[in-house]
């Protein structure tokens, strides 16, 4: 067993067949992360001293990234003991857990897009952070992640927004075979797309298509967030191809906010925003400098938000993101 050391200190033991971050959940630390498969790049980290080795491709770097010493802890285990740069995010997410469920209905939204609303046992506790996902295990053991898009499921229901993959496996299940009282599992909550402390910042959410789940989720959560602890100000830019494509009333979640809806092929008689989110969001919002961005969709948004984000004066610390990357293993 060798030992893991982040920037701050914290110490905790891996073996060299279990995942970085596995090891760390394991022992109570949360690392960022999100897909789990090596594709996303969240859980991005650069190694200062030790030896590591892939326990799968990882997509998620490029050439040179790997040269310089980043690694995906996901999919990385150590082979001796290691020193990264990253830290403990500090917070207990709560546990992830196995659960039978059911459909209790399914709601055409959008040409390509569904609402799901699924069942927990009226006996379980199952609880998330507003913004994480789940995965899905459907008839035959197909698993895809999906974000959970209400702010709790006090009332022992879930909601899901699924888009078609054209071609995909569990795309067929959803919208050829799908019906209300199916036994599907769950496995979750995952991942670290959560709001932090956003007292006094301008919260701003980048979504495209079905990425607006967790936002939906993010913005009910804010409504009821102490006055004190509330943002200065909150921004949502949602892009989609056509107006079809933005199936949701965004007014009736949360009120008191600017909603910039963005169409990449709309026709002459769409009066709004035009192109892609991260490329309207700098006129729009041109000061970032106490702005927090919480990204999610496709991964093209989100790497070309970060960058040209960053590059207009956002912090690094302060861009957040889960990318609807291909979770499927098969
Ligand atoms: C953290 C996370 C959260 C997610 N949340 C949601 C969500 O809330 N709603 C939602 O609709 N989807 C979400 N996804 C994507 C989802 O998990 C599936 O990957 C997607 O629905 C396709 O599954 P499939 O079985 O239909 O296609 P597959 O059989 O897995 O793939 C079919 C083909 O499509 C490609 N492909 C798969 N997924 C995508 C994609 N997302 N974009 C482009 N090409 C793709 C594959 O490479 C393959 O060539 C999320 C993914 C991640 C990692």
């Amino acid at each position: 067993m060798t030992s893991v050391v982040l920037t701050s200190g914290k110490t905790f033991p891996a073996a060299s067949n279990v995942s970085i971050l596995d090891a760390a959940i394991e022992s109570g630390v949360s690392l960022p992360y999100s897909c789990k498969t090596g594709r996303c790049s969240a859980c991005k980290c650069m190694v200062i001293e030790g030896e590591t080795r892939a326990l799968q491709e990882e997509k998620g770097l490029s050439d040179a990234e790997k040269e310089e010493g980043w690694i995906l802890s996901c999919v990385r285990s150590a082979l001796t003991n290691l020193h990264l740069n990253v830290e403990d995010l500090g917070v207990a997410l709560p546990s992830v857990v196995t659960l039978p469920l059911r459909i209790d209905s399914i709601e055409k939204v959008a040409l390509d897009v569904i609402r799901v609303i699924l069942r927990v046992p009226p006996s379980s506790t199952f609880s998330f952070v507003p913004g994480q996902f789940i995965e899905i295990i459907a008839p035959g053991g197909i698993r895809r992640s999906y974000s959970l898009a209400k702010a709790s499921a006090s009332d022992k229901k879930i909601e899901l927004h699924i888009r078609a993959v054209s071609g995909g496996a569990m795309s067929r299940y959803w919208f050829e075979r799908a019906e209300v009282n199916d036994l599907l599992r769950l496995n979750g909550p995952l991942g670290t797309f959560f709001l932090r402390d956003i007292a006094g910042l301008d919260v701003v959410f980048l979504a495209t298509g079905t990425g607006i789940a967790p936002v939906k989720a993010m913005l009910e959560s804010i409504v009821n967030i102490d006055l004190a602890l509330r943002p200065s100000s909150v921004s949502v830019f949602w892009g989609g191809r056509i107006e079809n494509d933005l199936y949701l009333d965004m007014k009736s979640i949360f009120p008191d906010f600017n909603f910039i809806p963005v169409l990449s092929r709309a026709g002459l008689e769409w009066r709004g925003a035009r192109g892609h989110v991260q490329q309207v969001l700098p006129s729009i919002l041109p000061d970032l400098s106490c702005a927090a961005v919480y990204a999610c969709g496709s991964d093209a948004m989100i790497r070309t938000a970060k960058a040209t984000l960053i590059d207009s004066g956002l912090s690094s610390k302060r861009f957040y993101s889960d990318a609807f990357v291909s979770s499927g293993s098969i």
